[in-house]
C-alpha cells in the first residue's frame, strides 16, 4: 500500500493547533484509508494527545527521530521502546537533522537498525545537496548514504522499511524535483537495497519521494512506477492542502 507521510517538523506551537490538525486530517483520510497508508509525524510533546485522538482513526502515528539505545544516560534522547507504544513510525535521518545537528551515515544507521528492531516501521530519509545535484553527484551521494544507512539492516526488516528520497535543495524550497530526475534515483535505491539486502527485501521496501509536494504537483511524483507515495512537510501543516494530496494520491494508486 502507498504510504503518505506528514511531517510536521517544529510545527504547530500549541497543542490545541495540532488537535485541530489532526481533525481535519483525519476528516479527509476516512475515505481513503483502504487505498493509502496515511501516517503523520507531529513533535515529540503532542505524540501522546494526537495519539488518543487518533484511536480507530486508521491514521497512524510516527515521531520524527529517535536515538539508537533502548535506555540510560542519554539526556533528551528518545529510544524507539519509548516510542513503540505510542507509535507504528519513525522517521530517521532527516536532513535537517544531518544539517544541523550533524547527523552522520553511521548514527542513521544506527536509528534505523534501533527502530526496526523495535519493530516501529522506519523511514530512512537520503538525499544530495544542491551542490552536488550542480555537479551532477547525486547518484553517487544518494548511493553512499543507503548503503551506509542499511548497513545494519537485514531482508527481514524490508517489510517495515521506507527509504524517502528527498533532495535537499528541494526540501522546503517551492524547487520540487523534476520527475524523471526523482524516478531515476528511486530505480537506483531500489536496485542498492536489492544488492545490500536481497532481490525480495528490495521489492518489499518502500520508496518515496519528498521536496516541495503539494496538491498540484503531487500526481507527477505517484503516478512514477517506483514510487510507493510521498513525504510531505510544509504542505502537511494546511489542511485543505493536505487534503488535495491525499485526494490526488488516493485516485492514482485506485487506478493501478
Ligand atoms: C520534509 O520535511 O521532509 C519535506 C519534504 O518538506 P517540504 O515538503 O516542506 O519540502
Amino acid at each position: 500500500m502507498p504510504l503518505l507521510a506528514a511531517n510536521w517538523k517544529m510545527n504547530p506551537t500549541n497543542v490545541d493547533d495540532a488537535l485541530d490538525l489532526v481533525r481535519g486530517v483525519m476528516s479527509v483520510a476516512r475515505g481513503h484509508a483502504d487505498r493509502i497508508e496515511i501516517a503523520i509525524f507531529p513533535p515529540f510533546p503532542w505524540l501522546l494527545p494526537v495519539s488518543d485522538l487518533l484511536v480507530e482513526s486508521g491514521v497512524k502515528l510516527g515521531a520524527q527521530d529517535c536515538f539508537w539505545e533502548k535506555s540510560g544516560a542519554y539526556t533528551g534522547e528518545v529510544s524507539p521502546e519509548m516510542l513503540k507504544g505510542l507509535c507504528q513510525w519513525v522517521i530517521v535521518g532527516h536532513s535537517e537533522r544531518r544539517l544541523y545537528l550533524n547527523e552522520t551515515d553511521e548514527m542513521v544507521a544506527k536509528k534505523t537498525a534501533a527502530g526496526l528492531g523495535a519493530e516501529l516501521g522506519v523511514i530512512m530519509c537520503v538525499g544530495e545537496l544542491l551542490d552536488h545535484y550542480d555537479e551532477g553527484r547525486s547518484d553517487e551521494i544518494v548511493s553512499a548514504q543507503v548503503r551506509a544507512g542499511l548497513a545494519l539492516c537485514s531482508a527481514d526488516d524490508s517489510a517495515r522499511l521506507v527509504i524517502a528520497y528527498e533532495p535537499v535543495w528541494a526540501i522546503g524550497s517551492g524547487r520540487n524535483a523534476d520527475p524523471e530526475h526523482a524516478y531515476k534515483t528511486m530505480r537506483l535505491i531500489r536496485r542498492i537495497v536489492g544488492e545490500m539486502i536481497g532481490a525480495g527485501a528490495a521489492r518489499k521496501v518502500r520508496i518515496l519521494y519528498g521536496g516541495s509536494v503539494k496538491g498540484n504537483n503531487v500526481q507527477q511524483y505517484v503516478e512514477l512506477p517506483l514510487c510507493d507515495g510521498v513525504l510531505v512537510g510544509g504542505a502537511s501543516l494546511d489542511a485543505d492542502e493536505f487534503a488535495q494530496i491525499v485526494r490526488v494520491t488516493s485516485e492514482v494508486y485506485g487506478q493501478r
